[in-house]
């Protein structure tokens, strides 16, 4: 069975297909500046040479279109028609308390889809768009909704409510909700796979730190707390995301500076996090070497990131009633050596034992921690799509008879 896996964001389309005989990758790519008349497209097969287009895309669907030809095109395709495209998997962000697991698409699920979107006004609509693509352009092709919310289902209600009057949540559904689920079940599987141990024996604390990032606690394979809540701004703080901050500082600023609410939503999603604080970058790489060279602001967001990594690790350890692995992944804790050293210091009252020498790698899954380490600690490349796929497989095998 071959499946695809789409995700799409507001002006971009991120692919692959997967092979799930053998859960081998057949090729992937990525639309950006979609709408744009300088629209950008790179599609790679493992074996070949990249391919690299600018030209005017005006929608995700035609971006698909553009996929679809690509795939079966005779230069740099991979399958030899259409019809090798056994399901379609899409990565949605925000399945509220509807959806605890991935879904089969039906017109009651687009219903349902959209009514998440209100609460979900920046994530879901283009994740709705690139389905009604697929939808228009493959309308016999099985297609699968995995939600960034679903594994996170499982937190109890003193977990993912907030000190709010109960009306908030019965009424607008204002609750914790997380994201980065997929990421965070991925990784916890495979750290149980590498500790020879089941999720149902263990307290896992993964890190998910990329340009969003949040932590997970997960207590017997089951999310019981996470970092982000209602949106995924709140948390740590991030690449340009404020993280959590004290809300009455909204109307304090509002009033103070006469910016309307867009101009705060802008100002804390945009402008914030360790990009508002260094003043440098939301990027690591680049606040890094501006902190090498003495740049104070940018050792002070460095700063800030790896103390509230710690304040959450240290808290999740305490509502699991202690912690037998930590886990980084994503761009930052895959590929962070300093930023993992920085983080995992000051952590060893836990019982953690980072060995400075494993955690000189990139990219690579490994353990990181000294044989022995009471607390295991682990680096594991993050893989969204072969969950997305298998997801797909799981749901739509019996409809299509593979
Ligand atoms: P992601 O959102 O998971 O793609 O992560 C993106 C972020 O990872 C970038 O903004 C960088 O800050 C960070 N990153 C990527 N490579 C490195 C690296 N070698 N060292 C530190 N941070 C990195």
């Amino acid at each position: 069975m071959n499946v695809l896996v789409v995700n799409c964001g507001s002006s971009s389309l991120k692919y692959q297909l997967l092979d799930m005989a053998t859960e081998r990758e057949l090729a992937k790519g990525l639309f950006e500046k979609i709408g744009d008349q300088d629209a950008m497209f790179t599609h790679k097969r493992p074996d070949a040479e990249k391919l690299e287009r600018v030209e005017p895309i005006l929608n995700h669907k035609e971006a698909l279109k553009i996929l679809l030809d690509i795939l079966v095109d005779a230069e740099y395709g991979v399958i030899s028609s259409m019809d090798e495209i056994d399901a379609v998997g899409h990565r949605v962000v925000h399945g509220a308390e509807k959806f605890a697991d991935s879904v089969l698409i039906t017109p009651a699920v687009m219903d349902a889809l959209n009514e998440c979107a209100v609460i979900a006004p920046l994530h879901n609509p283009p994740n709705i768009q690139g389905i009604e693509a697929c939808q228009a352009i493959m309308p016999n092709v099985p297609q699968v909704a995995v939600f960034d919310t679903a594994f996170h289902q499982t937190m109890p209600p003193e977990a993912y409510l907030y000190g709010l009057p109960y009306e908030a949540y019965a009424d607008w559904g204002i609750r914790r909700y997380g994201f980065h689920g997929t990421s965070h079940k991925y990784v916890a599987q495979r750290c149980a796979e590498l500790m020879g141990k089941h999720m149902s024996d263990l307290r896992i604390i993964t890190c998910h730190l990329g340009n969003g990032s949040s932590l997970a606690a997960i207590k017997g394979g089951r999310s019981i707390d996470t970092s982000m809540g209602f949106t995924p701004l709140s948390g740590l703080i991030m690449g340009t995301r404020s993280g959590d901050i004290d809300p009455a500082i909204i109307p304090f600023l509002m009033d103070k500076t006469g910016m309307n609410y867009q101009e705060i939503d802008s100002m804390l999603n945009k402008r914030s996090g360790v990009l508002g604080i260094s003043g440098v970058s939301n990027d690591f790489r680049v606040i890094e070497e501006a902190a090498s060279k003495g740049h104070k602001r940018a050792q002070l967001a460095l700063n800030m990131f790896h103390h509230k990594v710690r304040r959450v690790i240290g808290s999740f350890a305490a509502v699991m009633g202690g912690v037998d692995a930590i886990v980084f992944t994503a761009g930052i804790g895959e590929n962070g050596i300093g930023n993992r050293d920085e983080i995992c210091n000051g952590l060893e009252y836990l019982g953690t034992r980072l060995d400075t020498e494993r955690n000189n790698c990139r990219g690579v899954e490994r353990e990181i921690s000294v044989e022995g380490s009471k607390v295991k600690i682990f680096v594991i490349p993050t893989n969204e799509e072969i969950m997305i796929a298998r997801d797909t497989q799981r749901i739509t095998a019996t409809l299509i008879g593979k």
